[in-house]
This record gives structure tokens, sequence and C-alpha cells, in this order.
């Protein structure tokens, strides 16, 4: 069934190239969208059709995860230019079947060395998301270009050859693109590059539209011979002068510049580094250490967690553990993490268990939020997308980017088609504390691709959008299927609820309606009604070589999900249930 979606791909990529923004033309048919896939082989799980079917189409080429996942992050910066792209950053979790090993790549974006404690201090939020000022220097070409060197068989440039044929040829506006363009066009309609891209007749293309981007195809085709193309050289220079003299419209007056120099951008590197690590119920869990704050709280809060019989207990005094954990969590990261090469972080300590159990002491039978945080240092012991890849040979890649909010920074670098970031808006604010700008400093990130082992092969990877309820979306995901037993289909779509040591619990509506929400209710916690929280991906490894890829059923419209050799729907779900059961046993 997938062969179609070739030749419906196959037909974009013969479209010549017109002028930007949208034209109302018959639309080739594009890959259907759906949210769960089990089979066998290499699988891909991302929030779009035609990026997780260039990760397909790359394995079938006898790519590796590696070289499927640049090929499916690259599409995303096409069809989710407003989530994700070159003008961003992000994490990258690997797992590699040679050496059994994960390890993982910061492409977070840095402040320019022009920046001090006080650059940010005391500006409105909403002038900083929209301006130069919060832009930092991206970090995901060479995210992708150092991935490649350790892992991958293909080079860059034939991985980006489907993103680059999408965004010549066009992908059809679907509900959500269509909803983020409309959501930022006040913003967007602020800078002459911006509105000519995204609002080609004043307003948001409207759904079933082409949406064509010919100046991101010919970026793409540049930026092939490798990332020097863009840290050096026109591209640089163009991002440079969208930084320093935004490109806004005449009359506006309020977005302010940035500090970036050709020399900021000289000097990005995308370090490897090491996974953090936990143990949880005999799984090794692996996710992203600082300058994210995703792998030490979520490993923090499975830490407090393994304290108590999740799956034995009644699914409400569960949650309550699971929200409260999750707290405690939280009051450590806000204080403690930032970026490592600036800050001291006791990351061993955070992650201990003789800490959790600290931390777990605290928990009572109603809600203590807010909790302060807690000493870690005296501890010894172990130390805005995402995608999920893996290959028929093992590797796994959990990935996740963003250009931080949705539609960045609005900036699109004039003649090169991509949205720069606002990162820099991750920073606190004031001076003093751990996630404090400085020059050449990353901002605290909650992002948390995950991968976890069992016996030293992969188990499960996930990860998902969101802010700081990344790391709850990571958490809950884990909980439901490590420890109530969900399907990973069952555990992503399942309501959502993230406390993160404030007053009140964000909730999604299916979980504030549910019968547990009345009895945590009676245990304290207060809920917020929030429509939808994170848009996950995840693969599955299940006994016998099946896989089960999984991405959203509904929220931003759903994900899609494939296998390289799919098994009947059917069959395929009941036995990758039979087969989970028995894993964990
Ligand atoms: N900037 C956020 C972070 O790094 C991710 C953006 C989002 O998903 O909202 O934590």
């Amino acid at each position: 069934m997938r062969r179609e979606f070739l030749v419906a791909l196959a037909v974009v990529a013969a479209v010549a190239l017109p002028a930007p923004g949208q034209v109302a033309a018959a639309a080739p048919p594009e890959p259907v969208k759906q949210a769960t896939a089990t089979g066998t082989g290499g699988a891909a799980s991302t929030v779009d059709a035609l990026a997780t079917e260039a990760a397909l189409d790359i394995l079938d080429r006898g790519g590796n995860a590696v070289d499927a996942a640049v090929a499916a992050a690259a599409v995303l910066g096409v069809v989710e230019p407003f989530s994700c792209g070159i003008g961003g950053g992000g994490f990258m979790v690997v797992y590699s079947a040679a050496d059994r090993s994960v390890t993982t790549i910061d492409g977070r974006e840095t402040a320019p060395g022009a920046y001090t404690p006080t650059t940010l201090q005391g500006i409105p939020f909403a002038e900083a998301v929209t301006s130069g000022l919060g832009v930092g220097v991206p970090g995901t070409l060479r995210t992708w270009q150092a991935a490649l060197d350790r892992f991958g068989t293909m080079k860059l440039q034939r991985l980006l050859a489907p993103a680059k044929s999408i965004a010549a040829g066009g992908f059809v506006v679907d509900q959500t693109f269509h909803d983020q363009t409309a959501a930022n066009a006040a913003r967007f309609a602020k800078f002459t590059s911006t509105s000519e891209l995204f609002l080609p007749d004043g307003e948001a293309p409207p759904v079933g539209t082409r949406f064509r981007n010919p100046e991101l195809a010919k970026t793409y085709a540049q930026i092939g011979s490798g990332p020097d193309s863009f840290y050096r050289g026109k591209i640089a220079a163009a991002i440079v002068d969208a930084v320093r003299t935004p490109p806004v419209e005449p009359g506006v007056t309020d977005v302010r510049p940035g500090l970036m120099t050709l020399a900021d951008l000289a000097a990005y590197t995308a370090p490897f580094r090491a996974p953090t690590r936990v143990g949880y119920r005999g799984l090794d869990v692996y996710g992203m250490g600082p300058p994210s704050s995703g792998g030490s709280t979520v490993g923090e809060a499975l830490n407090i967690l393994e304290g108590y019989d999740l799956a034995g207990l009644s699914r409400e005094e569960a949650l309550h553990y699971y929200l409260e954990a999750s707290a405690l969590a939280f009051a450590d990261r806000n204080l403690y993490l930032g970026d490592p090469d600036f800050v001291s972080i006791p990351l061993a300590g955070l992650l201990a268990d003789s800490y959790a159990a600290e931390r777990r002491a605290l928990i009572g039978p109603t809600t203590g939020v807010p909790y302060p945080p807690g000493d870690p240092t005296d501890n010894g012991g172990p130390s805005t997308t995402h995608l999920t890849v893996s290959d028929r040979h093992g590797n796994v890649v959990s990935y996740t980017f963003t250009i931080e909010q949705t539609g960045g920074s609005g900036i699109v670098v004039p003649g090169y088609g991509f949205l720069l970031n606002n990162e820099l808006t991750d920073f606190d604010f004031a001076p003093g504390r751990a996630n404090s700008p400085a020059a050449g400093k990353r901002p605290r990130s909650s992002m948390s691709p995950t991968i976890v082992l069992r016996d030293g092969r992969p188990y499960v990877a996930v990860g998902s959008p969101g802010g700081a309820t990344i790391i709850t979306t990571a958490l809950q995901i884990l909980v439901n299927e490590i420890d109530f037993g969900m399907t990973l289909p069952e555990a992503i779509a399942a309501p959502r609820a993230s406390q993160r040591n404030l007053a009140t619990v964000q909730a999604e509506p299916g979980f504030i309606v549910s019968p547990e929400a009345t009895a945590l209710a009676a245990r304290g916690h207060r809920f917020a009604s929030t429509p939808e929280i994170g848009a996950a991906t995840g693969i599955a490894f299940l006994p016998g070589g099946f896989v089960t890829a999984a991405a959203e059923p509904i929220r931003r419209g759903g994900g899609s999900a494939m296998v390289q050799e799919p098994t009947a729907p059917t069959l395929a779900g009941t036995r990758a249930k039979a087969q989970r059961g028995r894993a964990l046993r």
C-alpha cells in the first residue's frame, strides 16, 4: 500500500517552480495519515505523512535510522515550518545497535557573544518573542551533519532531496497549517519576507490549496554541500542581516533588533553529550541531559515513582503519585537546570535513587504543591516536533527539534524561505540564575527525546513538543505503558495531565471528566482545562522483531506512523498487546 505514496511524491516532485505561496490547483494525492502501524523492519513516526514517507523511502533504499531521521526532519522543515526547521535547534538521541549504546547530540541554539546576563532583563515577554533579540544561533543543520558523520551511510545532499522536491512542488494545506498561520498572521504581517511567503494574499492560505516554498527548495540545494554553506557565506550573512535589521514592513516600530554576528554563526557546534540514564522497573531509560531539563526531570520523577507499585494501586492513587513526583522533579529542575558549560548542575544527585527516596518521603495522601527544591548535592551514586525512526538493524533515533514558539521569531530570512527561532526566550529574563542569559550560553530546554532499553535492546522510544509539558507528556506515556499496561498507541492517545509544581494541574478535558480526576480533586488537586497537551510520536519494540510505530490519533490533526513491512492491522493490534504483556513479565 505504501508504494502508492511514492507515486504521489513523484507527481509532486515533477511540478515546476512557481511563485511562493499557495495556488488553488488540483492537488495530487498525498500519503494517507494513519496514527498506528505494526509490522517488521524499520519504522517511523512523525506528525506528517510526507515526512514519515520520506523516512520509509530512505529505509527502503538501504539507509539506516539516522539517514531516515535526517530525511524526515528536512521534510518537516518544509511542511511544519512553524514548528521546526534549519532556523532552529533540537536534541537527537541515538541508539546504535552495533555498539549497543545510546548517545545524544546537543543542537540547541546559543546566545550571541554580545549577550550578557541582563540583556533580556525588563523586556516584556511578547516583545522578546517577535524580535531579532530572541533569535539564537541555529543548531539544526550541524545536528544533522554530526549525526550523519558518526552514524550515517548516505550524504546530506541525497537526504535533503525529498524535502527539496516538496518545497518546490508544494504540499496541500491542512487545517493545522492553516490555523497556525492564521493564529500568527498579525506577527507575520510585520515582516515583508514572512508575509510574502506565508500570507500570500494577505491571509492564511485556505485548506486544500497547495503551498510552495521555492526559496526553501533553493536553500536546501545550497546546504546540501554541508553546514559550512549555512554557517558561513551568503546564508550566514542573510541570517545576520535578518536578526540585526529585521525586515519589517514600513511603520512597524516594535521589533527589537538582535545581536548575532557572522562570528557567532561560524563558531556554532553541535556537541555529542552523554545521555541521562535511570533504571526503572528493570528497564534503562535514556534521555537528553543539560542544557535540556528533559532527561533529568523525567528521570528524577521515574526514580520517585519506582518506590510505588503503581500497577497494583488504584488508577486514581497511581495518578496522584504521578502528579506529585512530577511536581517534585520540576521544583528541582526550576532551580538547578541550565547550560552545563556555564553552571554546575548536580546531575548525579538529581538522578540518584537515594535522593529520589528523600523526595518521595515528602509525598502524602493529598497534594503538597508547590514543593520547595531539594538539595541533591550530597547524593553520590550513578550518576517542537518529535520524530522517531528505527531500522531493521535495531538502530533508533528519537529526535525533538523546534524553533521555540509556533512561528518562532516570526522572521523569515529574506530570500531563503525559513523562519528564525526565538529560542532565547527560554532563558530566565532575570540575571543570577542557572538559566540566566550569557554570551554563548544555551537556554534551558524541556525537550525530552527518550529511548528505553530492556536488556540492552530497544524497548520503546518517545518524545513530544509542548514547552515544559514535554516533560510530563514523556513521563505520562512511559507510566501509561510500563505501569498501566497500555500499548504504545493507547499510552499516547490517553488524556494528559501536567503538574509542574504549580497550584493547578494543566489537564485535557478528557482527563478532567474522568472518575480519577474527581477522586484526585478530593486529594487537593486543582485542574485547569487545556484543549491539547503535546503531539507525541514513538515506536514500541515487540518480541519477534515486531514494531509498532505510533503517532497522535487526534491531537494537532493527528500524526503519521508507518512500518516497512506492515502486518494486518487488527491481527497486529492483538499481537502487539499480547506480546507487550509478555515482555513485561
Ligand atoms: N522551546 C521549547 C523547549 O526547548 C520547545 C518548544 C515547544 O515545544 O513548545 O523546551
